[in-house]
């Protein structure tokens, strides 16, 4: 499958748009998610207090990321773990290859983790011969398609069931059936093998805690626990972010992020690591390596408005909530993280020449915001965004001319009281001409569909109409006829 990219953004958002199996797919998230995270969110009496606290715990762990990263390195070596610092994607892809080099190991099972799609870690290692397999259902799915998820969350949530069952026919040569069940149990025989056989395990991790050094991992399938405990030797890749001060935190985090992402009190399974096995007869992997990793993260860190996007659990509540996203699904956004808090943190990881379409990928309807387990203010960073970018534009692009130009005249014209009068009294008159029903739309005509850039907007929502009388002009008729 050809891959998109964030550099397409319209293209590929009008393409998702016109395909009807992905629109069938998407149908039913909004609601799904939105009603299981409801009923989810009332079982607890101090939600909001929840989310105001788990905030707190981001910002002050932020403040002091350099001693809490610290913290967490020097506990997780104390209790058996090593521990590798990457600046970047590349630099976390070559020690895991080292790893794998120096155990000359072959056979790599993975659990779901978005740091290692960050870094197109599969990739990296298909490169070198090396077929690493996904054990999360959905990622394992999508691997089978040769896609990309398109969730954070759920990766598969793209796809309907029928194409499900081709997928199986075709990939792992079942008879075709569109049981759940039937699906689920060939993927669990298949993936059980690999498990048994695998020599190094690779991991996300959702939080590090920095007084003990333990990493927590959530899901549901109980492959992450095969994963990190089965093979010899587990790799965890974990975003420097990822840190939080305290055992106890988690607790809020546990509340929140299960209720957010897929409606759930808790996840089926969490599992918490705190360095290698203690003795020799253990269960348990002999080896656990985690991979700091920055790649962009200092960056967004160093600016007191991006430095929230770091507070992320990435729970994908933002990306259920959002009416852009309920309509084009993941892949359009042709970037590894979609949705709103993509739209974000894509442009600042990854820079925002290719990106610059992302940010306005967005209503600002603020949605996302209201949703979000740790209080990020998206429309602020959208917003934040499109302004650098609207800074970084050349003065020889004629489009961003004109509308330098137009909203210039429009400052200058707004901002004087007898232009603003006139200005409303010719967009009266000329109303007459575009206007029905007390709105100027798709229905309004010839000439609204002509006038540029009304006619973009209007071919898609209403814009109202300049009211008949002014506020002013009300109040001086009252006042005169008192
Ligand atoms: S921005 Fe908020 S709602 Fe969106 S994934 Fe991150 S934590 Fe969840």
């Amino acid at each position: 499958m050809e891959h998109l990219t964030a550099e397409t953004f319209d293209q590929n958002a009008r393409a998702a748009l016109a395909d009807t199996q992905l629109r069938g797919a998407l149908k039913n998230l909004a609601v799904t998610f939105g009603e299981r995270r409801q009923a989810a969110i009332a079982t607890v009496e101090n939600w909001e207090d929840l989310r105001e606290r788990a905030r707190s715990i981001k910002d002050e762990t932020l403040a002091h990321l350099d001693k809490y990263l610290t913290d967490f390195a020097d506990n997780a070596e104390k209790a058996g773990a090593q521990i590798h610092w990457a600046r970047d994607g590349r630099e976390a892809c070559a020690i895991v290859l080292e790893l794998l080099k120096e155990r000359d190991a072959t056979k790599i099972v993975k659990s779901k983790s978005m740091a290692t799609e960050e870094i197109h870690l599969n990739a990296a290692l298909e490169k070198t011969g090396i077929d690493p397999v996904e054990t999360d259902l959905g990622e394992w799915i999508i691997q089978l398609a040769g896609e990309t998820p398109s969730h954070i969350v759920v990766p598969a949530i793209h796809k309907t069931k029928g194409q499900i069952a081709d997928l199986f026919v075709e990939k792992v040569g079942i008879e075709k059936s569109d049981d759940v069940d039937v699906l689920t149990k060939t993927a669990r025989r298949i993936l059980r093998t690999r498990f048994a056989e695998a020599e190094v395990g690779i991991s996300g991790v959702n939080f590090g805690v920095a007084e003990t050094g333990t990493i927590l991992i959530l899901e549901n399938e109980g492959n992450i626990r095969l994963t990190t405990s089965l093979p010899k030797t587990h790799i965890a890749l974990m975003g420097i972010e990822k840190v939080v001060p305290r055992f106890t935190d988690l607790d809020v985090f546990l509340k929140l992020l299960p209720r957010s992402g897929t409606g759930q009190r808790l996840t089926t399974y969490q599992s918490l690591i705190t360095g290698t096995k203690r003795n020799a007869t253990d269960e348990g992997p002999a080896e656990v390596h985690i991979i700091l990793m920055d790649n962009g993260r200092s960056r967004m860190l160093a600016h007191p408005t991006t430095r929230q996007s770091l507070a992320c659990i990435r729970c994908g509540a933002c990306l259920n909530a959002c009416p852009v996203y309920q309509q084009i699904g993941g892949h359009a956004y042709g970037s590894v993280y979609p949705g709103p808090i993509g739209a974000v943190i894509t442009p600042q990881l990854v820079g925002i020449g290719k990106t610059k379409q992302l940010p306005f990928a967005s209503s600002l309807c603020g949605a996302c915001r209201e949703v979000c387990p740790v209080k990020i203010d998206i429309p602020e960073l959208l917003l934040h965004l499109r302004a650098e970018i609207a800074e970084g534009v050349t003065e020889t692009s004629t489009h961003k001319f004109s509308e330098k130009l137009a909203f210039g005249f429009y400052s200058f014209a707004w901002s004087r009281p007898e232009f603003y009068k006139l200005g409303t009294k010719i967009s009266r008159l000329l109303q007459k001409f575009v206007a029905k029903d007390g709105k100027i739309g798709k229905t309004s005509g010839f000439l609204a569909k002509l006038a540029p850039p009304l006619g973009a907007w209007t071919a898609w929502r209403d814009a109202p109409t300049v009211a008949p009388k002014s506020f002013r002009e009300i109040w001086k008729s009252d006042l005169e006829n008192k």
